[in-house]
């Protein structure tokens, strides 16, 4: 039996086809080469514009694809079991927040990346707010004409194929997190530069840059949102990318470890029989079972909670730190599993095993999000967070 509905089931199956048939074949050139080119990262948008699976958060009135929060989870997890940087340029990076745009901004950049044509990269992190994001420095001063930006941003992800980046500044530095705006900043603007440069642990094809900004002047119209709301336009961007791009893209990537443990297990003889006849090897896949359908289910119900209006802030937080861990422990087993041929770089396992980690830093670390899960419950009691 299945829970979904009839156009639900033909969604996931086309995006279990597509990622199989379309992002699939790439992998391997991520995994042995760590780069895509541009002519690949090109073909894979135009391949996922064309399947459907291309700006699938935006509303169609604004260009995007209009699904629902629970209809990109569902696509989200089918395409999440390859490399994210295939997932990335077959899906766009176009954030929410985007679709507050003046109808300037919308001509500028949301209608260009719901295309395809223009891609955006978020800052927030700086050297000395990571966690903290009240202590960002980055400032954006009123001017006659409209704004001076002058500060640096650290880690950012895709910087170097971005054409602009959605920066957040401090524009009334006394008021914290209240007092955090958002701007649209072109690459090409007077006083942009990039940085250091990151070779991180994972997430192969990816760049990750240092930004400066060098009193970039930026007219009125910068502004994305309004000003000092940029905390919380990050807050409700961020909880569903969350929820979309790190809990269900990672669920894909735990059943993808999954698969491929289960079918070493089967193949891999020792001893004369195979790997799946160890008691210890068949906990691992129940384990790694169990985890899986429990944590699709608190998805489901999240997504659908969601797209009914509600904020789920405490569960957002419990999927980021549970799949997380989750995928963790399964790609850890999953080495432990390969032994020497999941160990060594160019292969599946090896790869992903770098990949994971990094899952429990990116978009608030975990101790951040069982703060915030603790926090609701020494606030509002048990009730609100675990009762029916
Ligand atoms: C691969 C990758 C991609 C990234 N991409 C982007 C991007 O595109 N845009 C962007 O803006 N940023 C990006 N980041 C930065 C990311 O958001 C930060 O790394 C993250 O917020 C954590 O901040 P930090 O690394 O400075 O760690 P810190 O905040 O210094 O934390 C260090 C440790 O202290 C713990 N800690 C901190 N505060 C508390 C607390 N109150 N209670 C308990 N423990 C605490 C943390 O959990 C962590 O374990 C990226 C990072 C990585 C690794």
């Amino acid at each position: 039996m299945t829970i979904l509905t009839e156009s639900q089931t033909v969604l996931v199956e086309r995006a279990r086809l597509f990622a199989h048939e379309q992002l699939l074949p790439f992998e391997s050139k991520i995994t042995k080469f760590a780069t895509l080119t541009d002519d690949d990262a090109k073909r894979l948008t135009q391949k996922g514009i064309e399947a459907g699976f291309f700006a699938t958060n935006i509303a169609t009135g604004l260009g995007g694809r209009g699904l629902s929060l629970f209809e990109n989870v569902l696509v989200q997890e089918q395409l999440g079991v390859t490399k994210d940087i295939l997932v990335r340029r077959a899906t766009g990076n176009v954030y929410d927040c985007l679709t507050l745009a003046s109808a300037c901004q919308r001509e500028q950049y949301l209608q260009p990346s719901v295309a395809g044509k223009r891609w955006a990269a978020l800052a927030v992190s700086e050297p000395d707010a990571g966690s903290d994001v009240a202590a960002m420095k980055t400032q954006a001063v009123r001017t006659d004409s409209g704004w001076l930006l002058k500060g640096s941003k650290l880690y950012i992800s895709d910087a170097d194929y971005a054409d602009y980046f959605i920066v957040a500044a401090k524009t009334a530095p006394e008021r914290g997190v209240k007092g955090i705006s958002l701007f649209l900043v072109d690459k090409q603007a007077a006083g942009f530069s990039l940085g250091q440069r990151f070779n991180m642990i994972g997430f192969d094809g990816t760049s990750h840059r240092e930004l400066i900004f060098d009193q970039i002047e930026l007219a009125n119209d910068a502004l994305l949102g309004e000003e000092n709301q940029g905390f919380q336009l990050l807050c409700s961007t961020l909880g569903k990318a969350r929820l979309a791009k790190v809990a269900a893209r990672g669920l894909g990537k735990c059943v993808r470890l999954l698969h491929e443990m289960t079918e070493h297990a089967k193949q891999r003889q020792q001893f004369g029989q195979s790997l799946s006849m160890f008691g210890t090897v068949q906990s691992k896949l129940a384990d790694g079972a169990t985890g899986i359908r429990l944590s699709r289910a608190l998805l489901w119900e999240t997504a659908k909670r969601m797209d009914a209006g509600e904020a789920c802030r405490e569960e957002i937080s419990m999927l980021k730190v549970y799949v997380s861990e989750l995928l963790g422990r399964l790609a850890d087993d999953a080495v432990q599993l390969f032994g020497a041929s999941g160990c060594h770089d160019g292969g599946t396992i090896e790869s992903f095993y770098r990949d994971a980690r990094l899952f429990r830093i990116i978009d608030g670390t975990s101790e951040i999000h069982r703060n915030i899960i603790s926090g609701s419950l020494l606030k509002n009691g048990v009730l609100p967070l675990c009762d029916v």
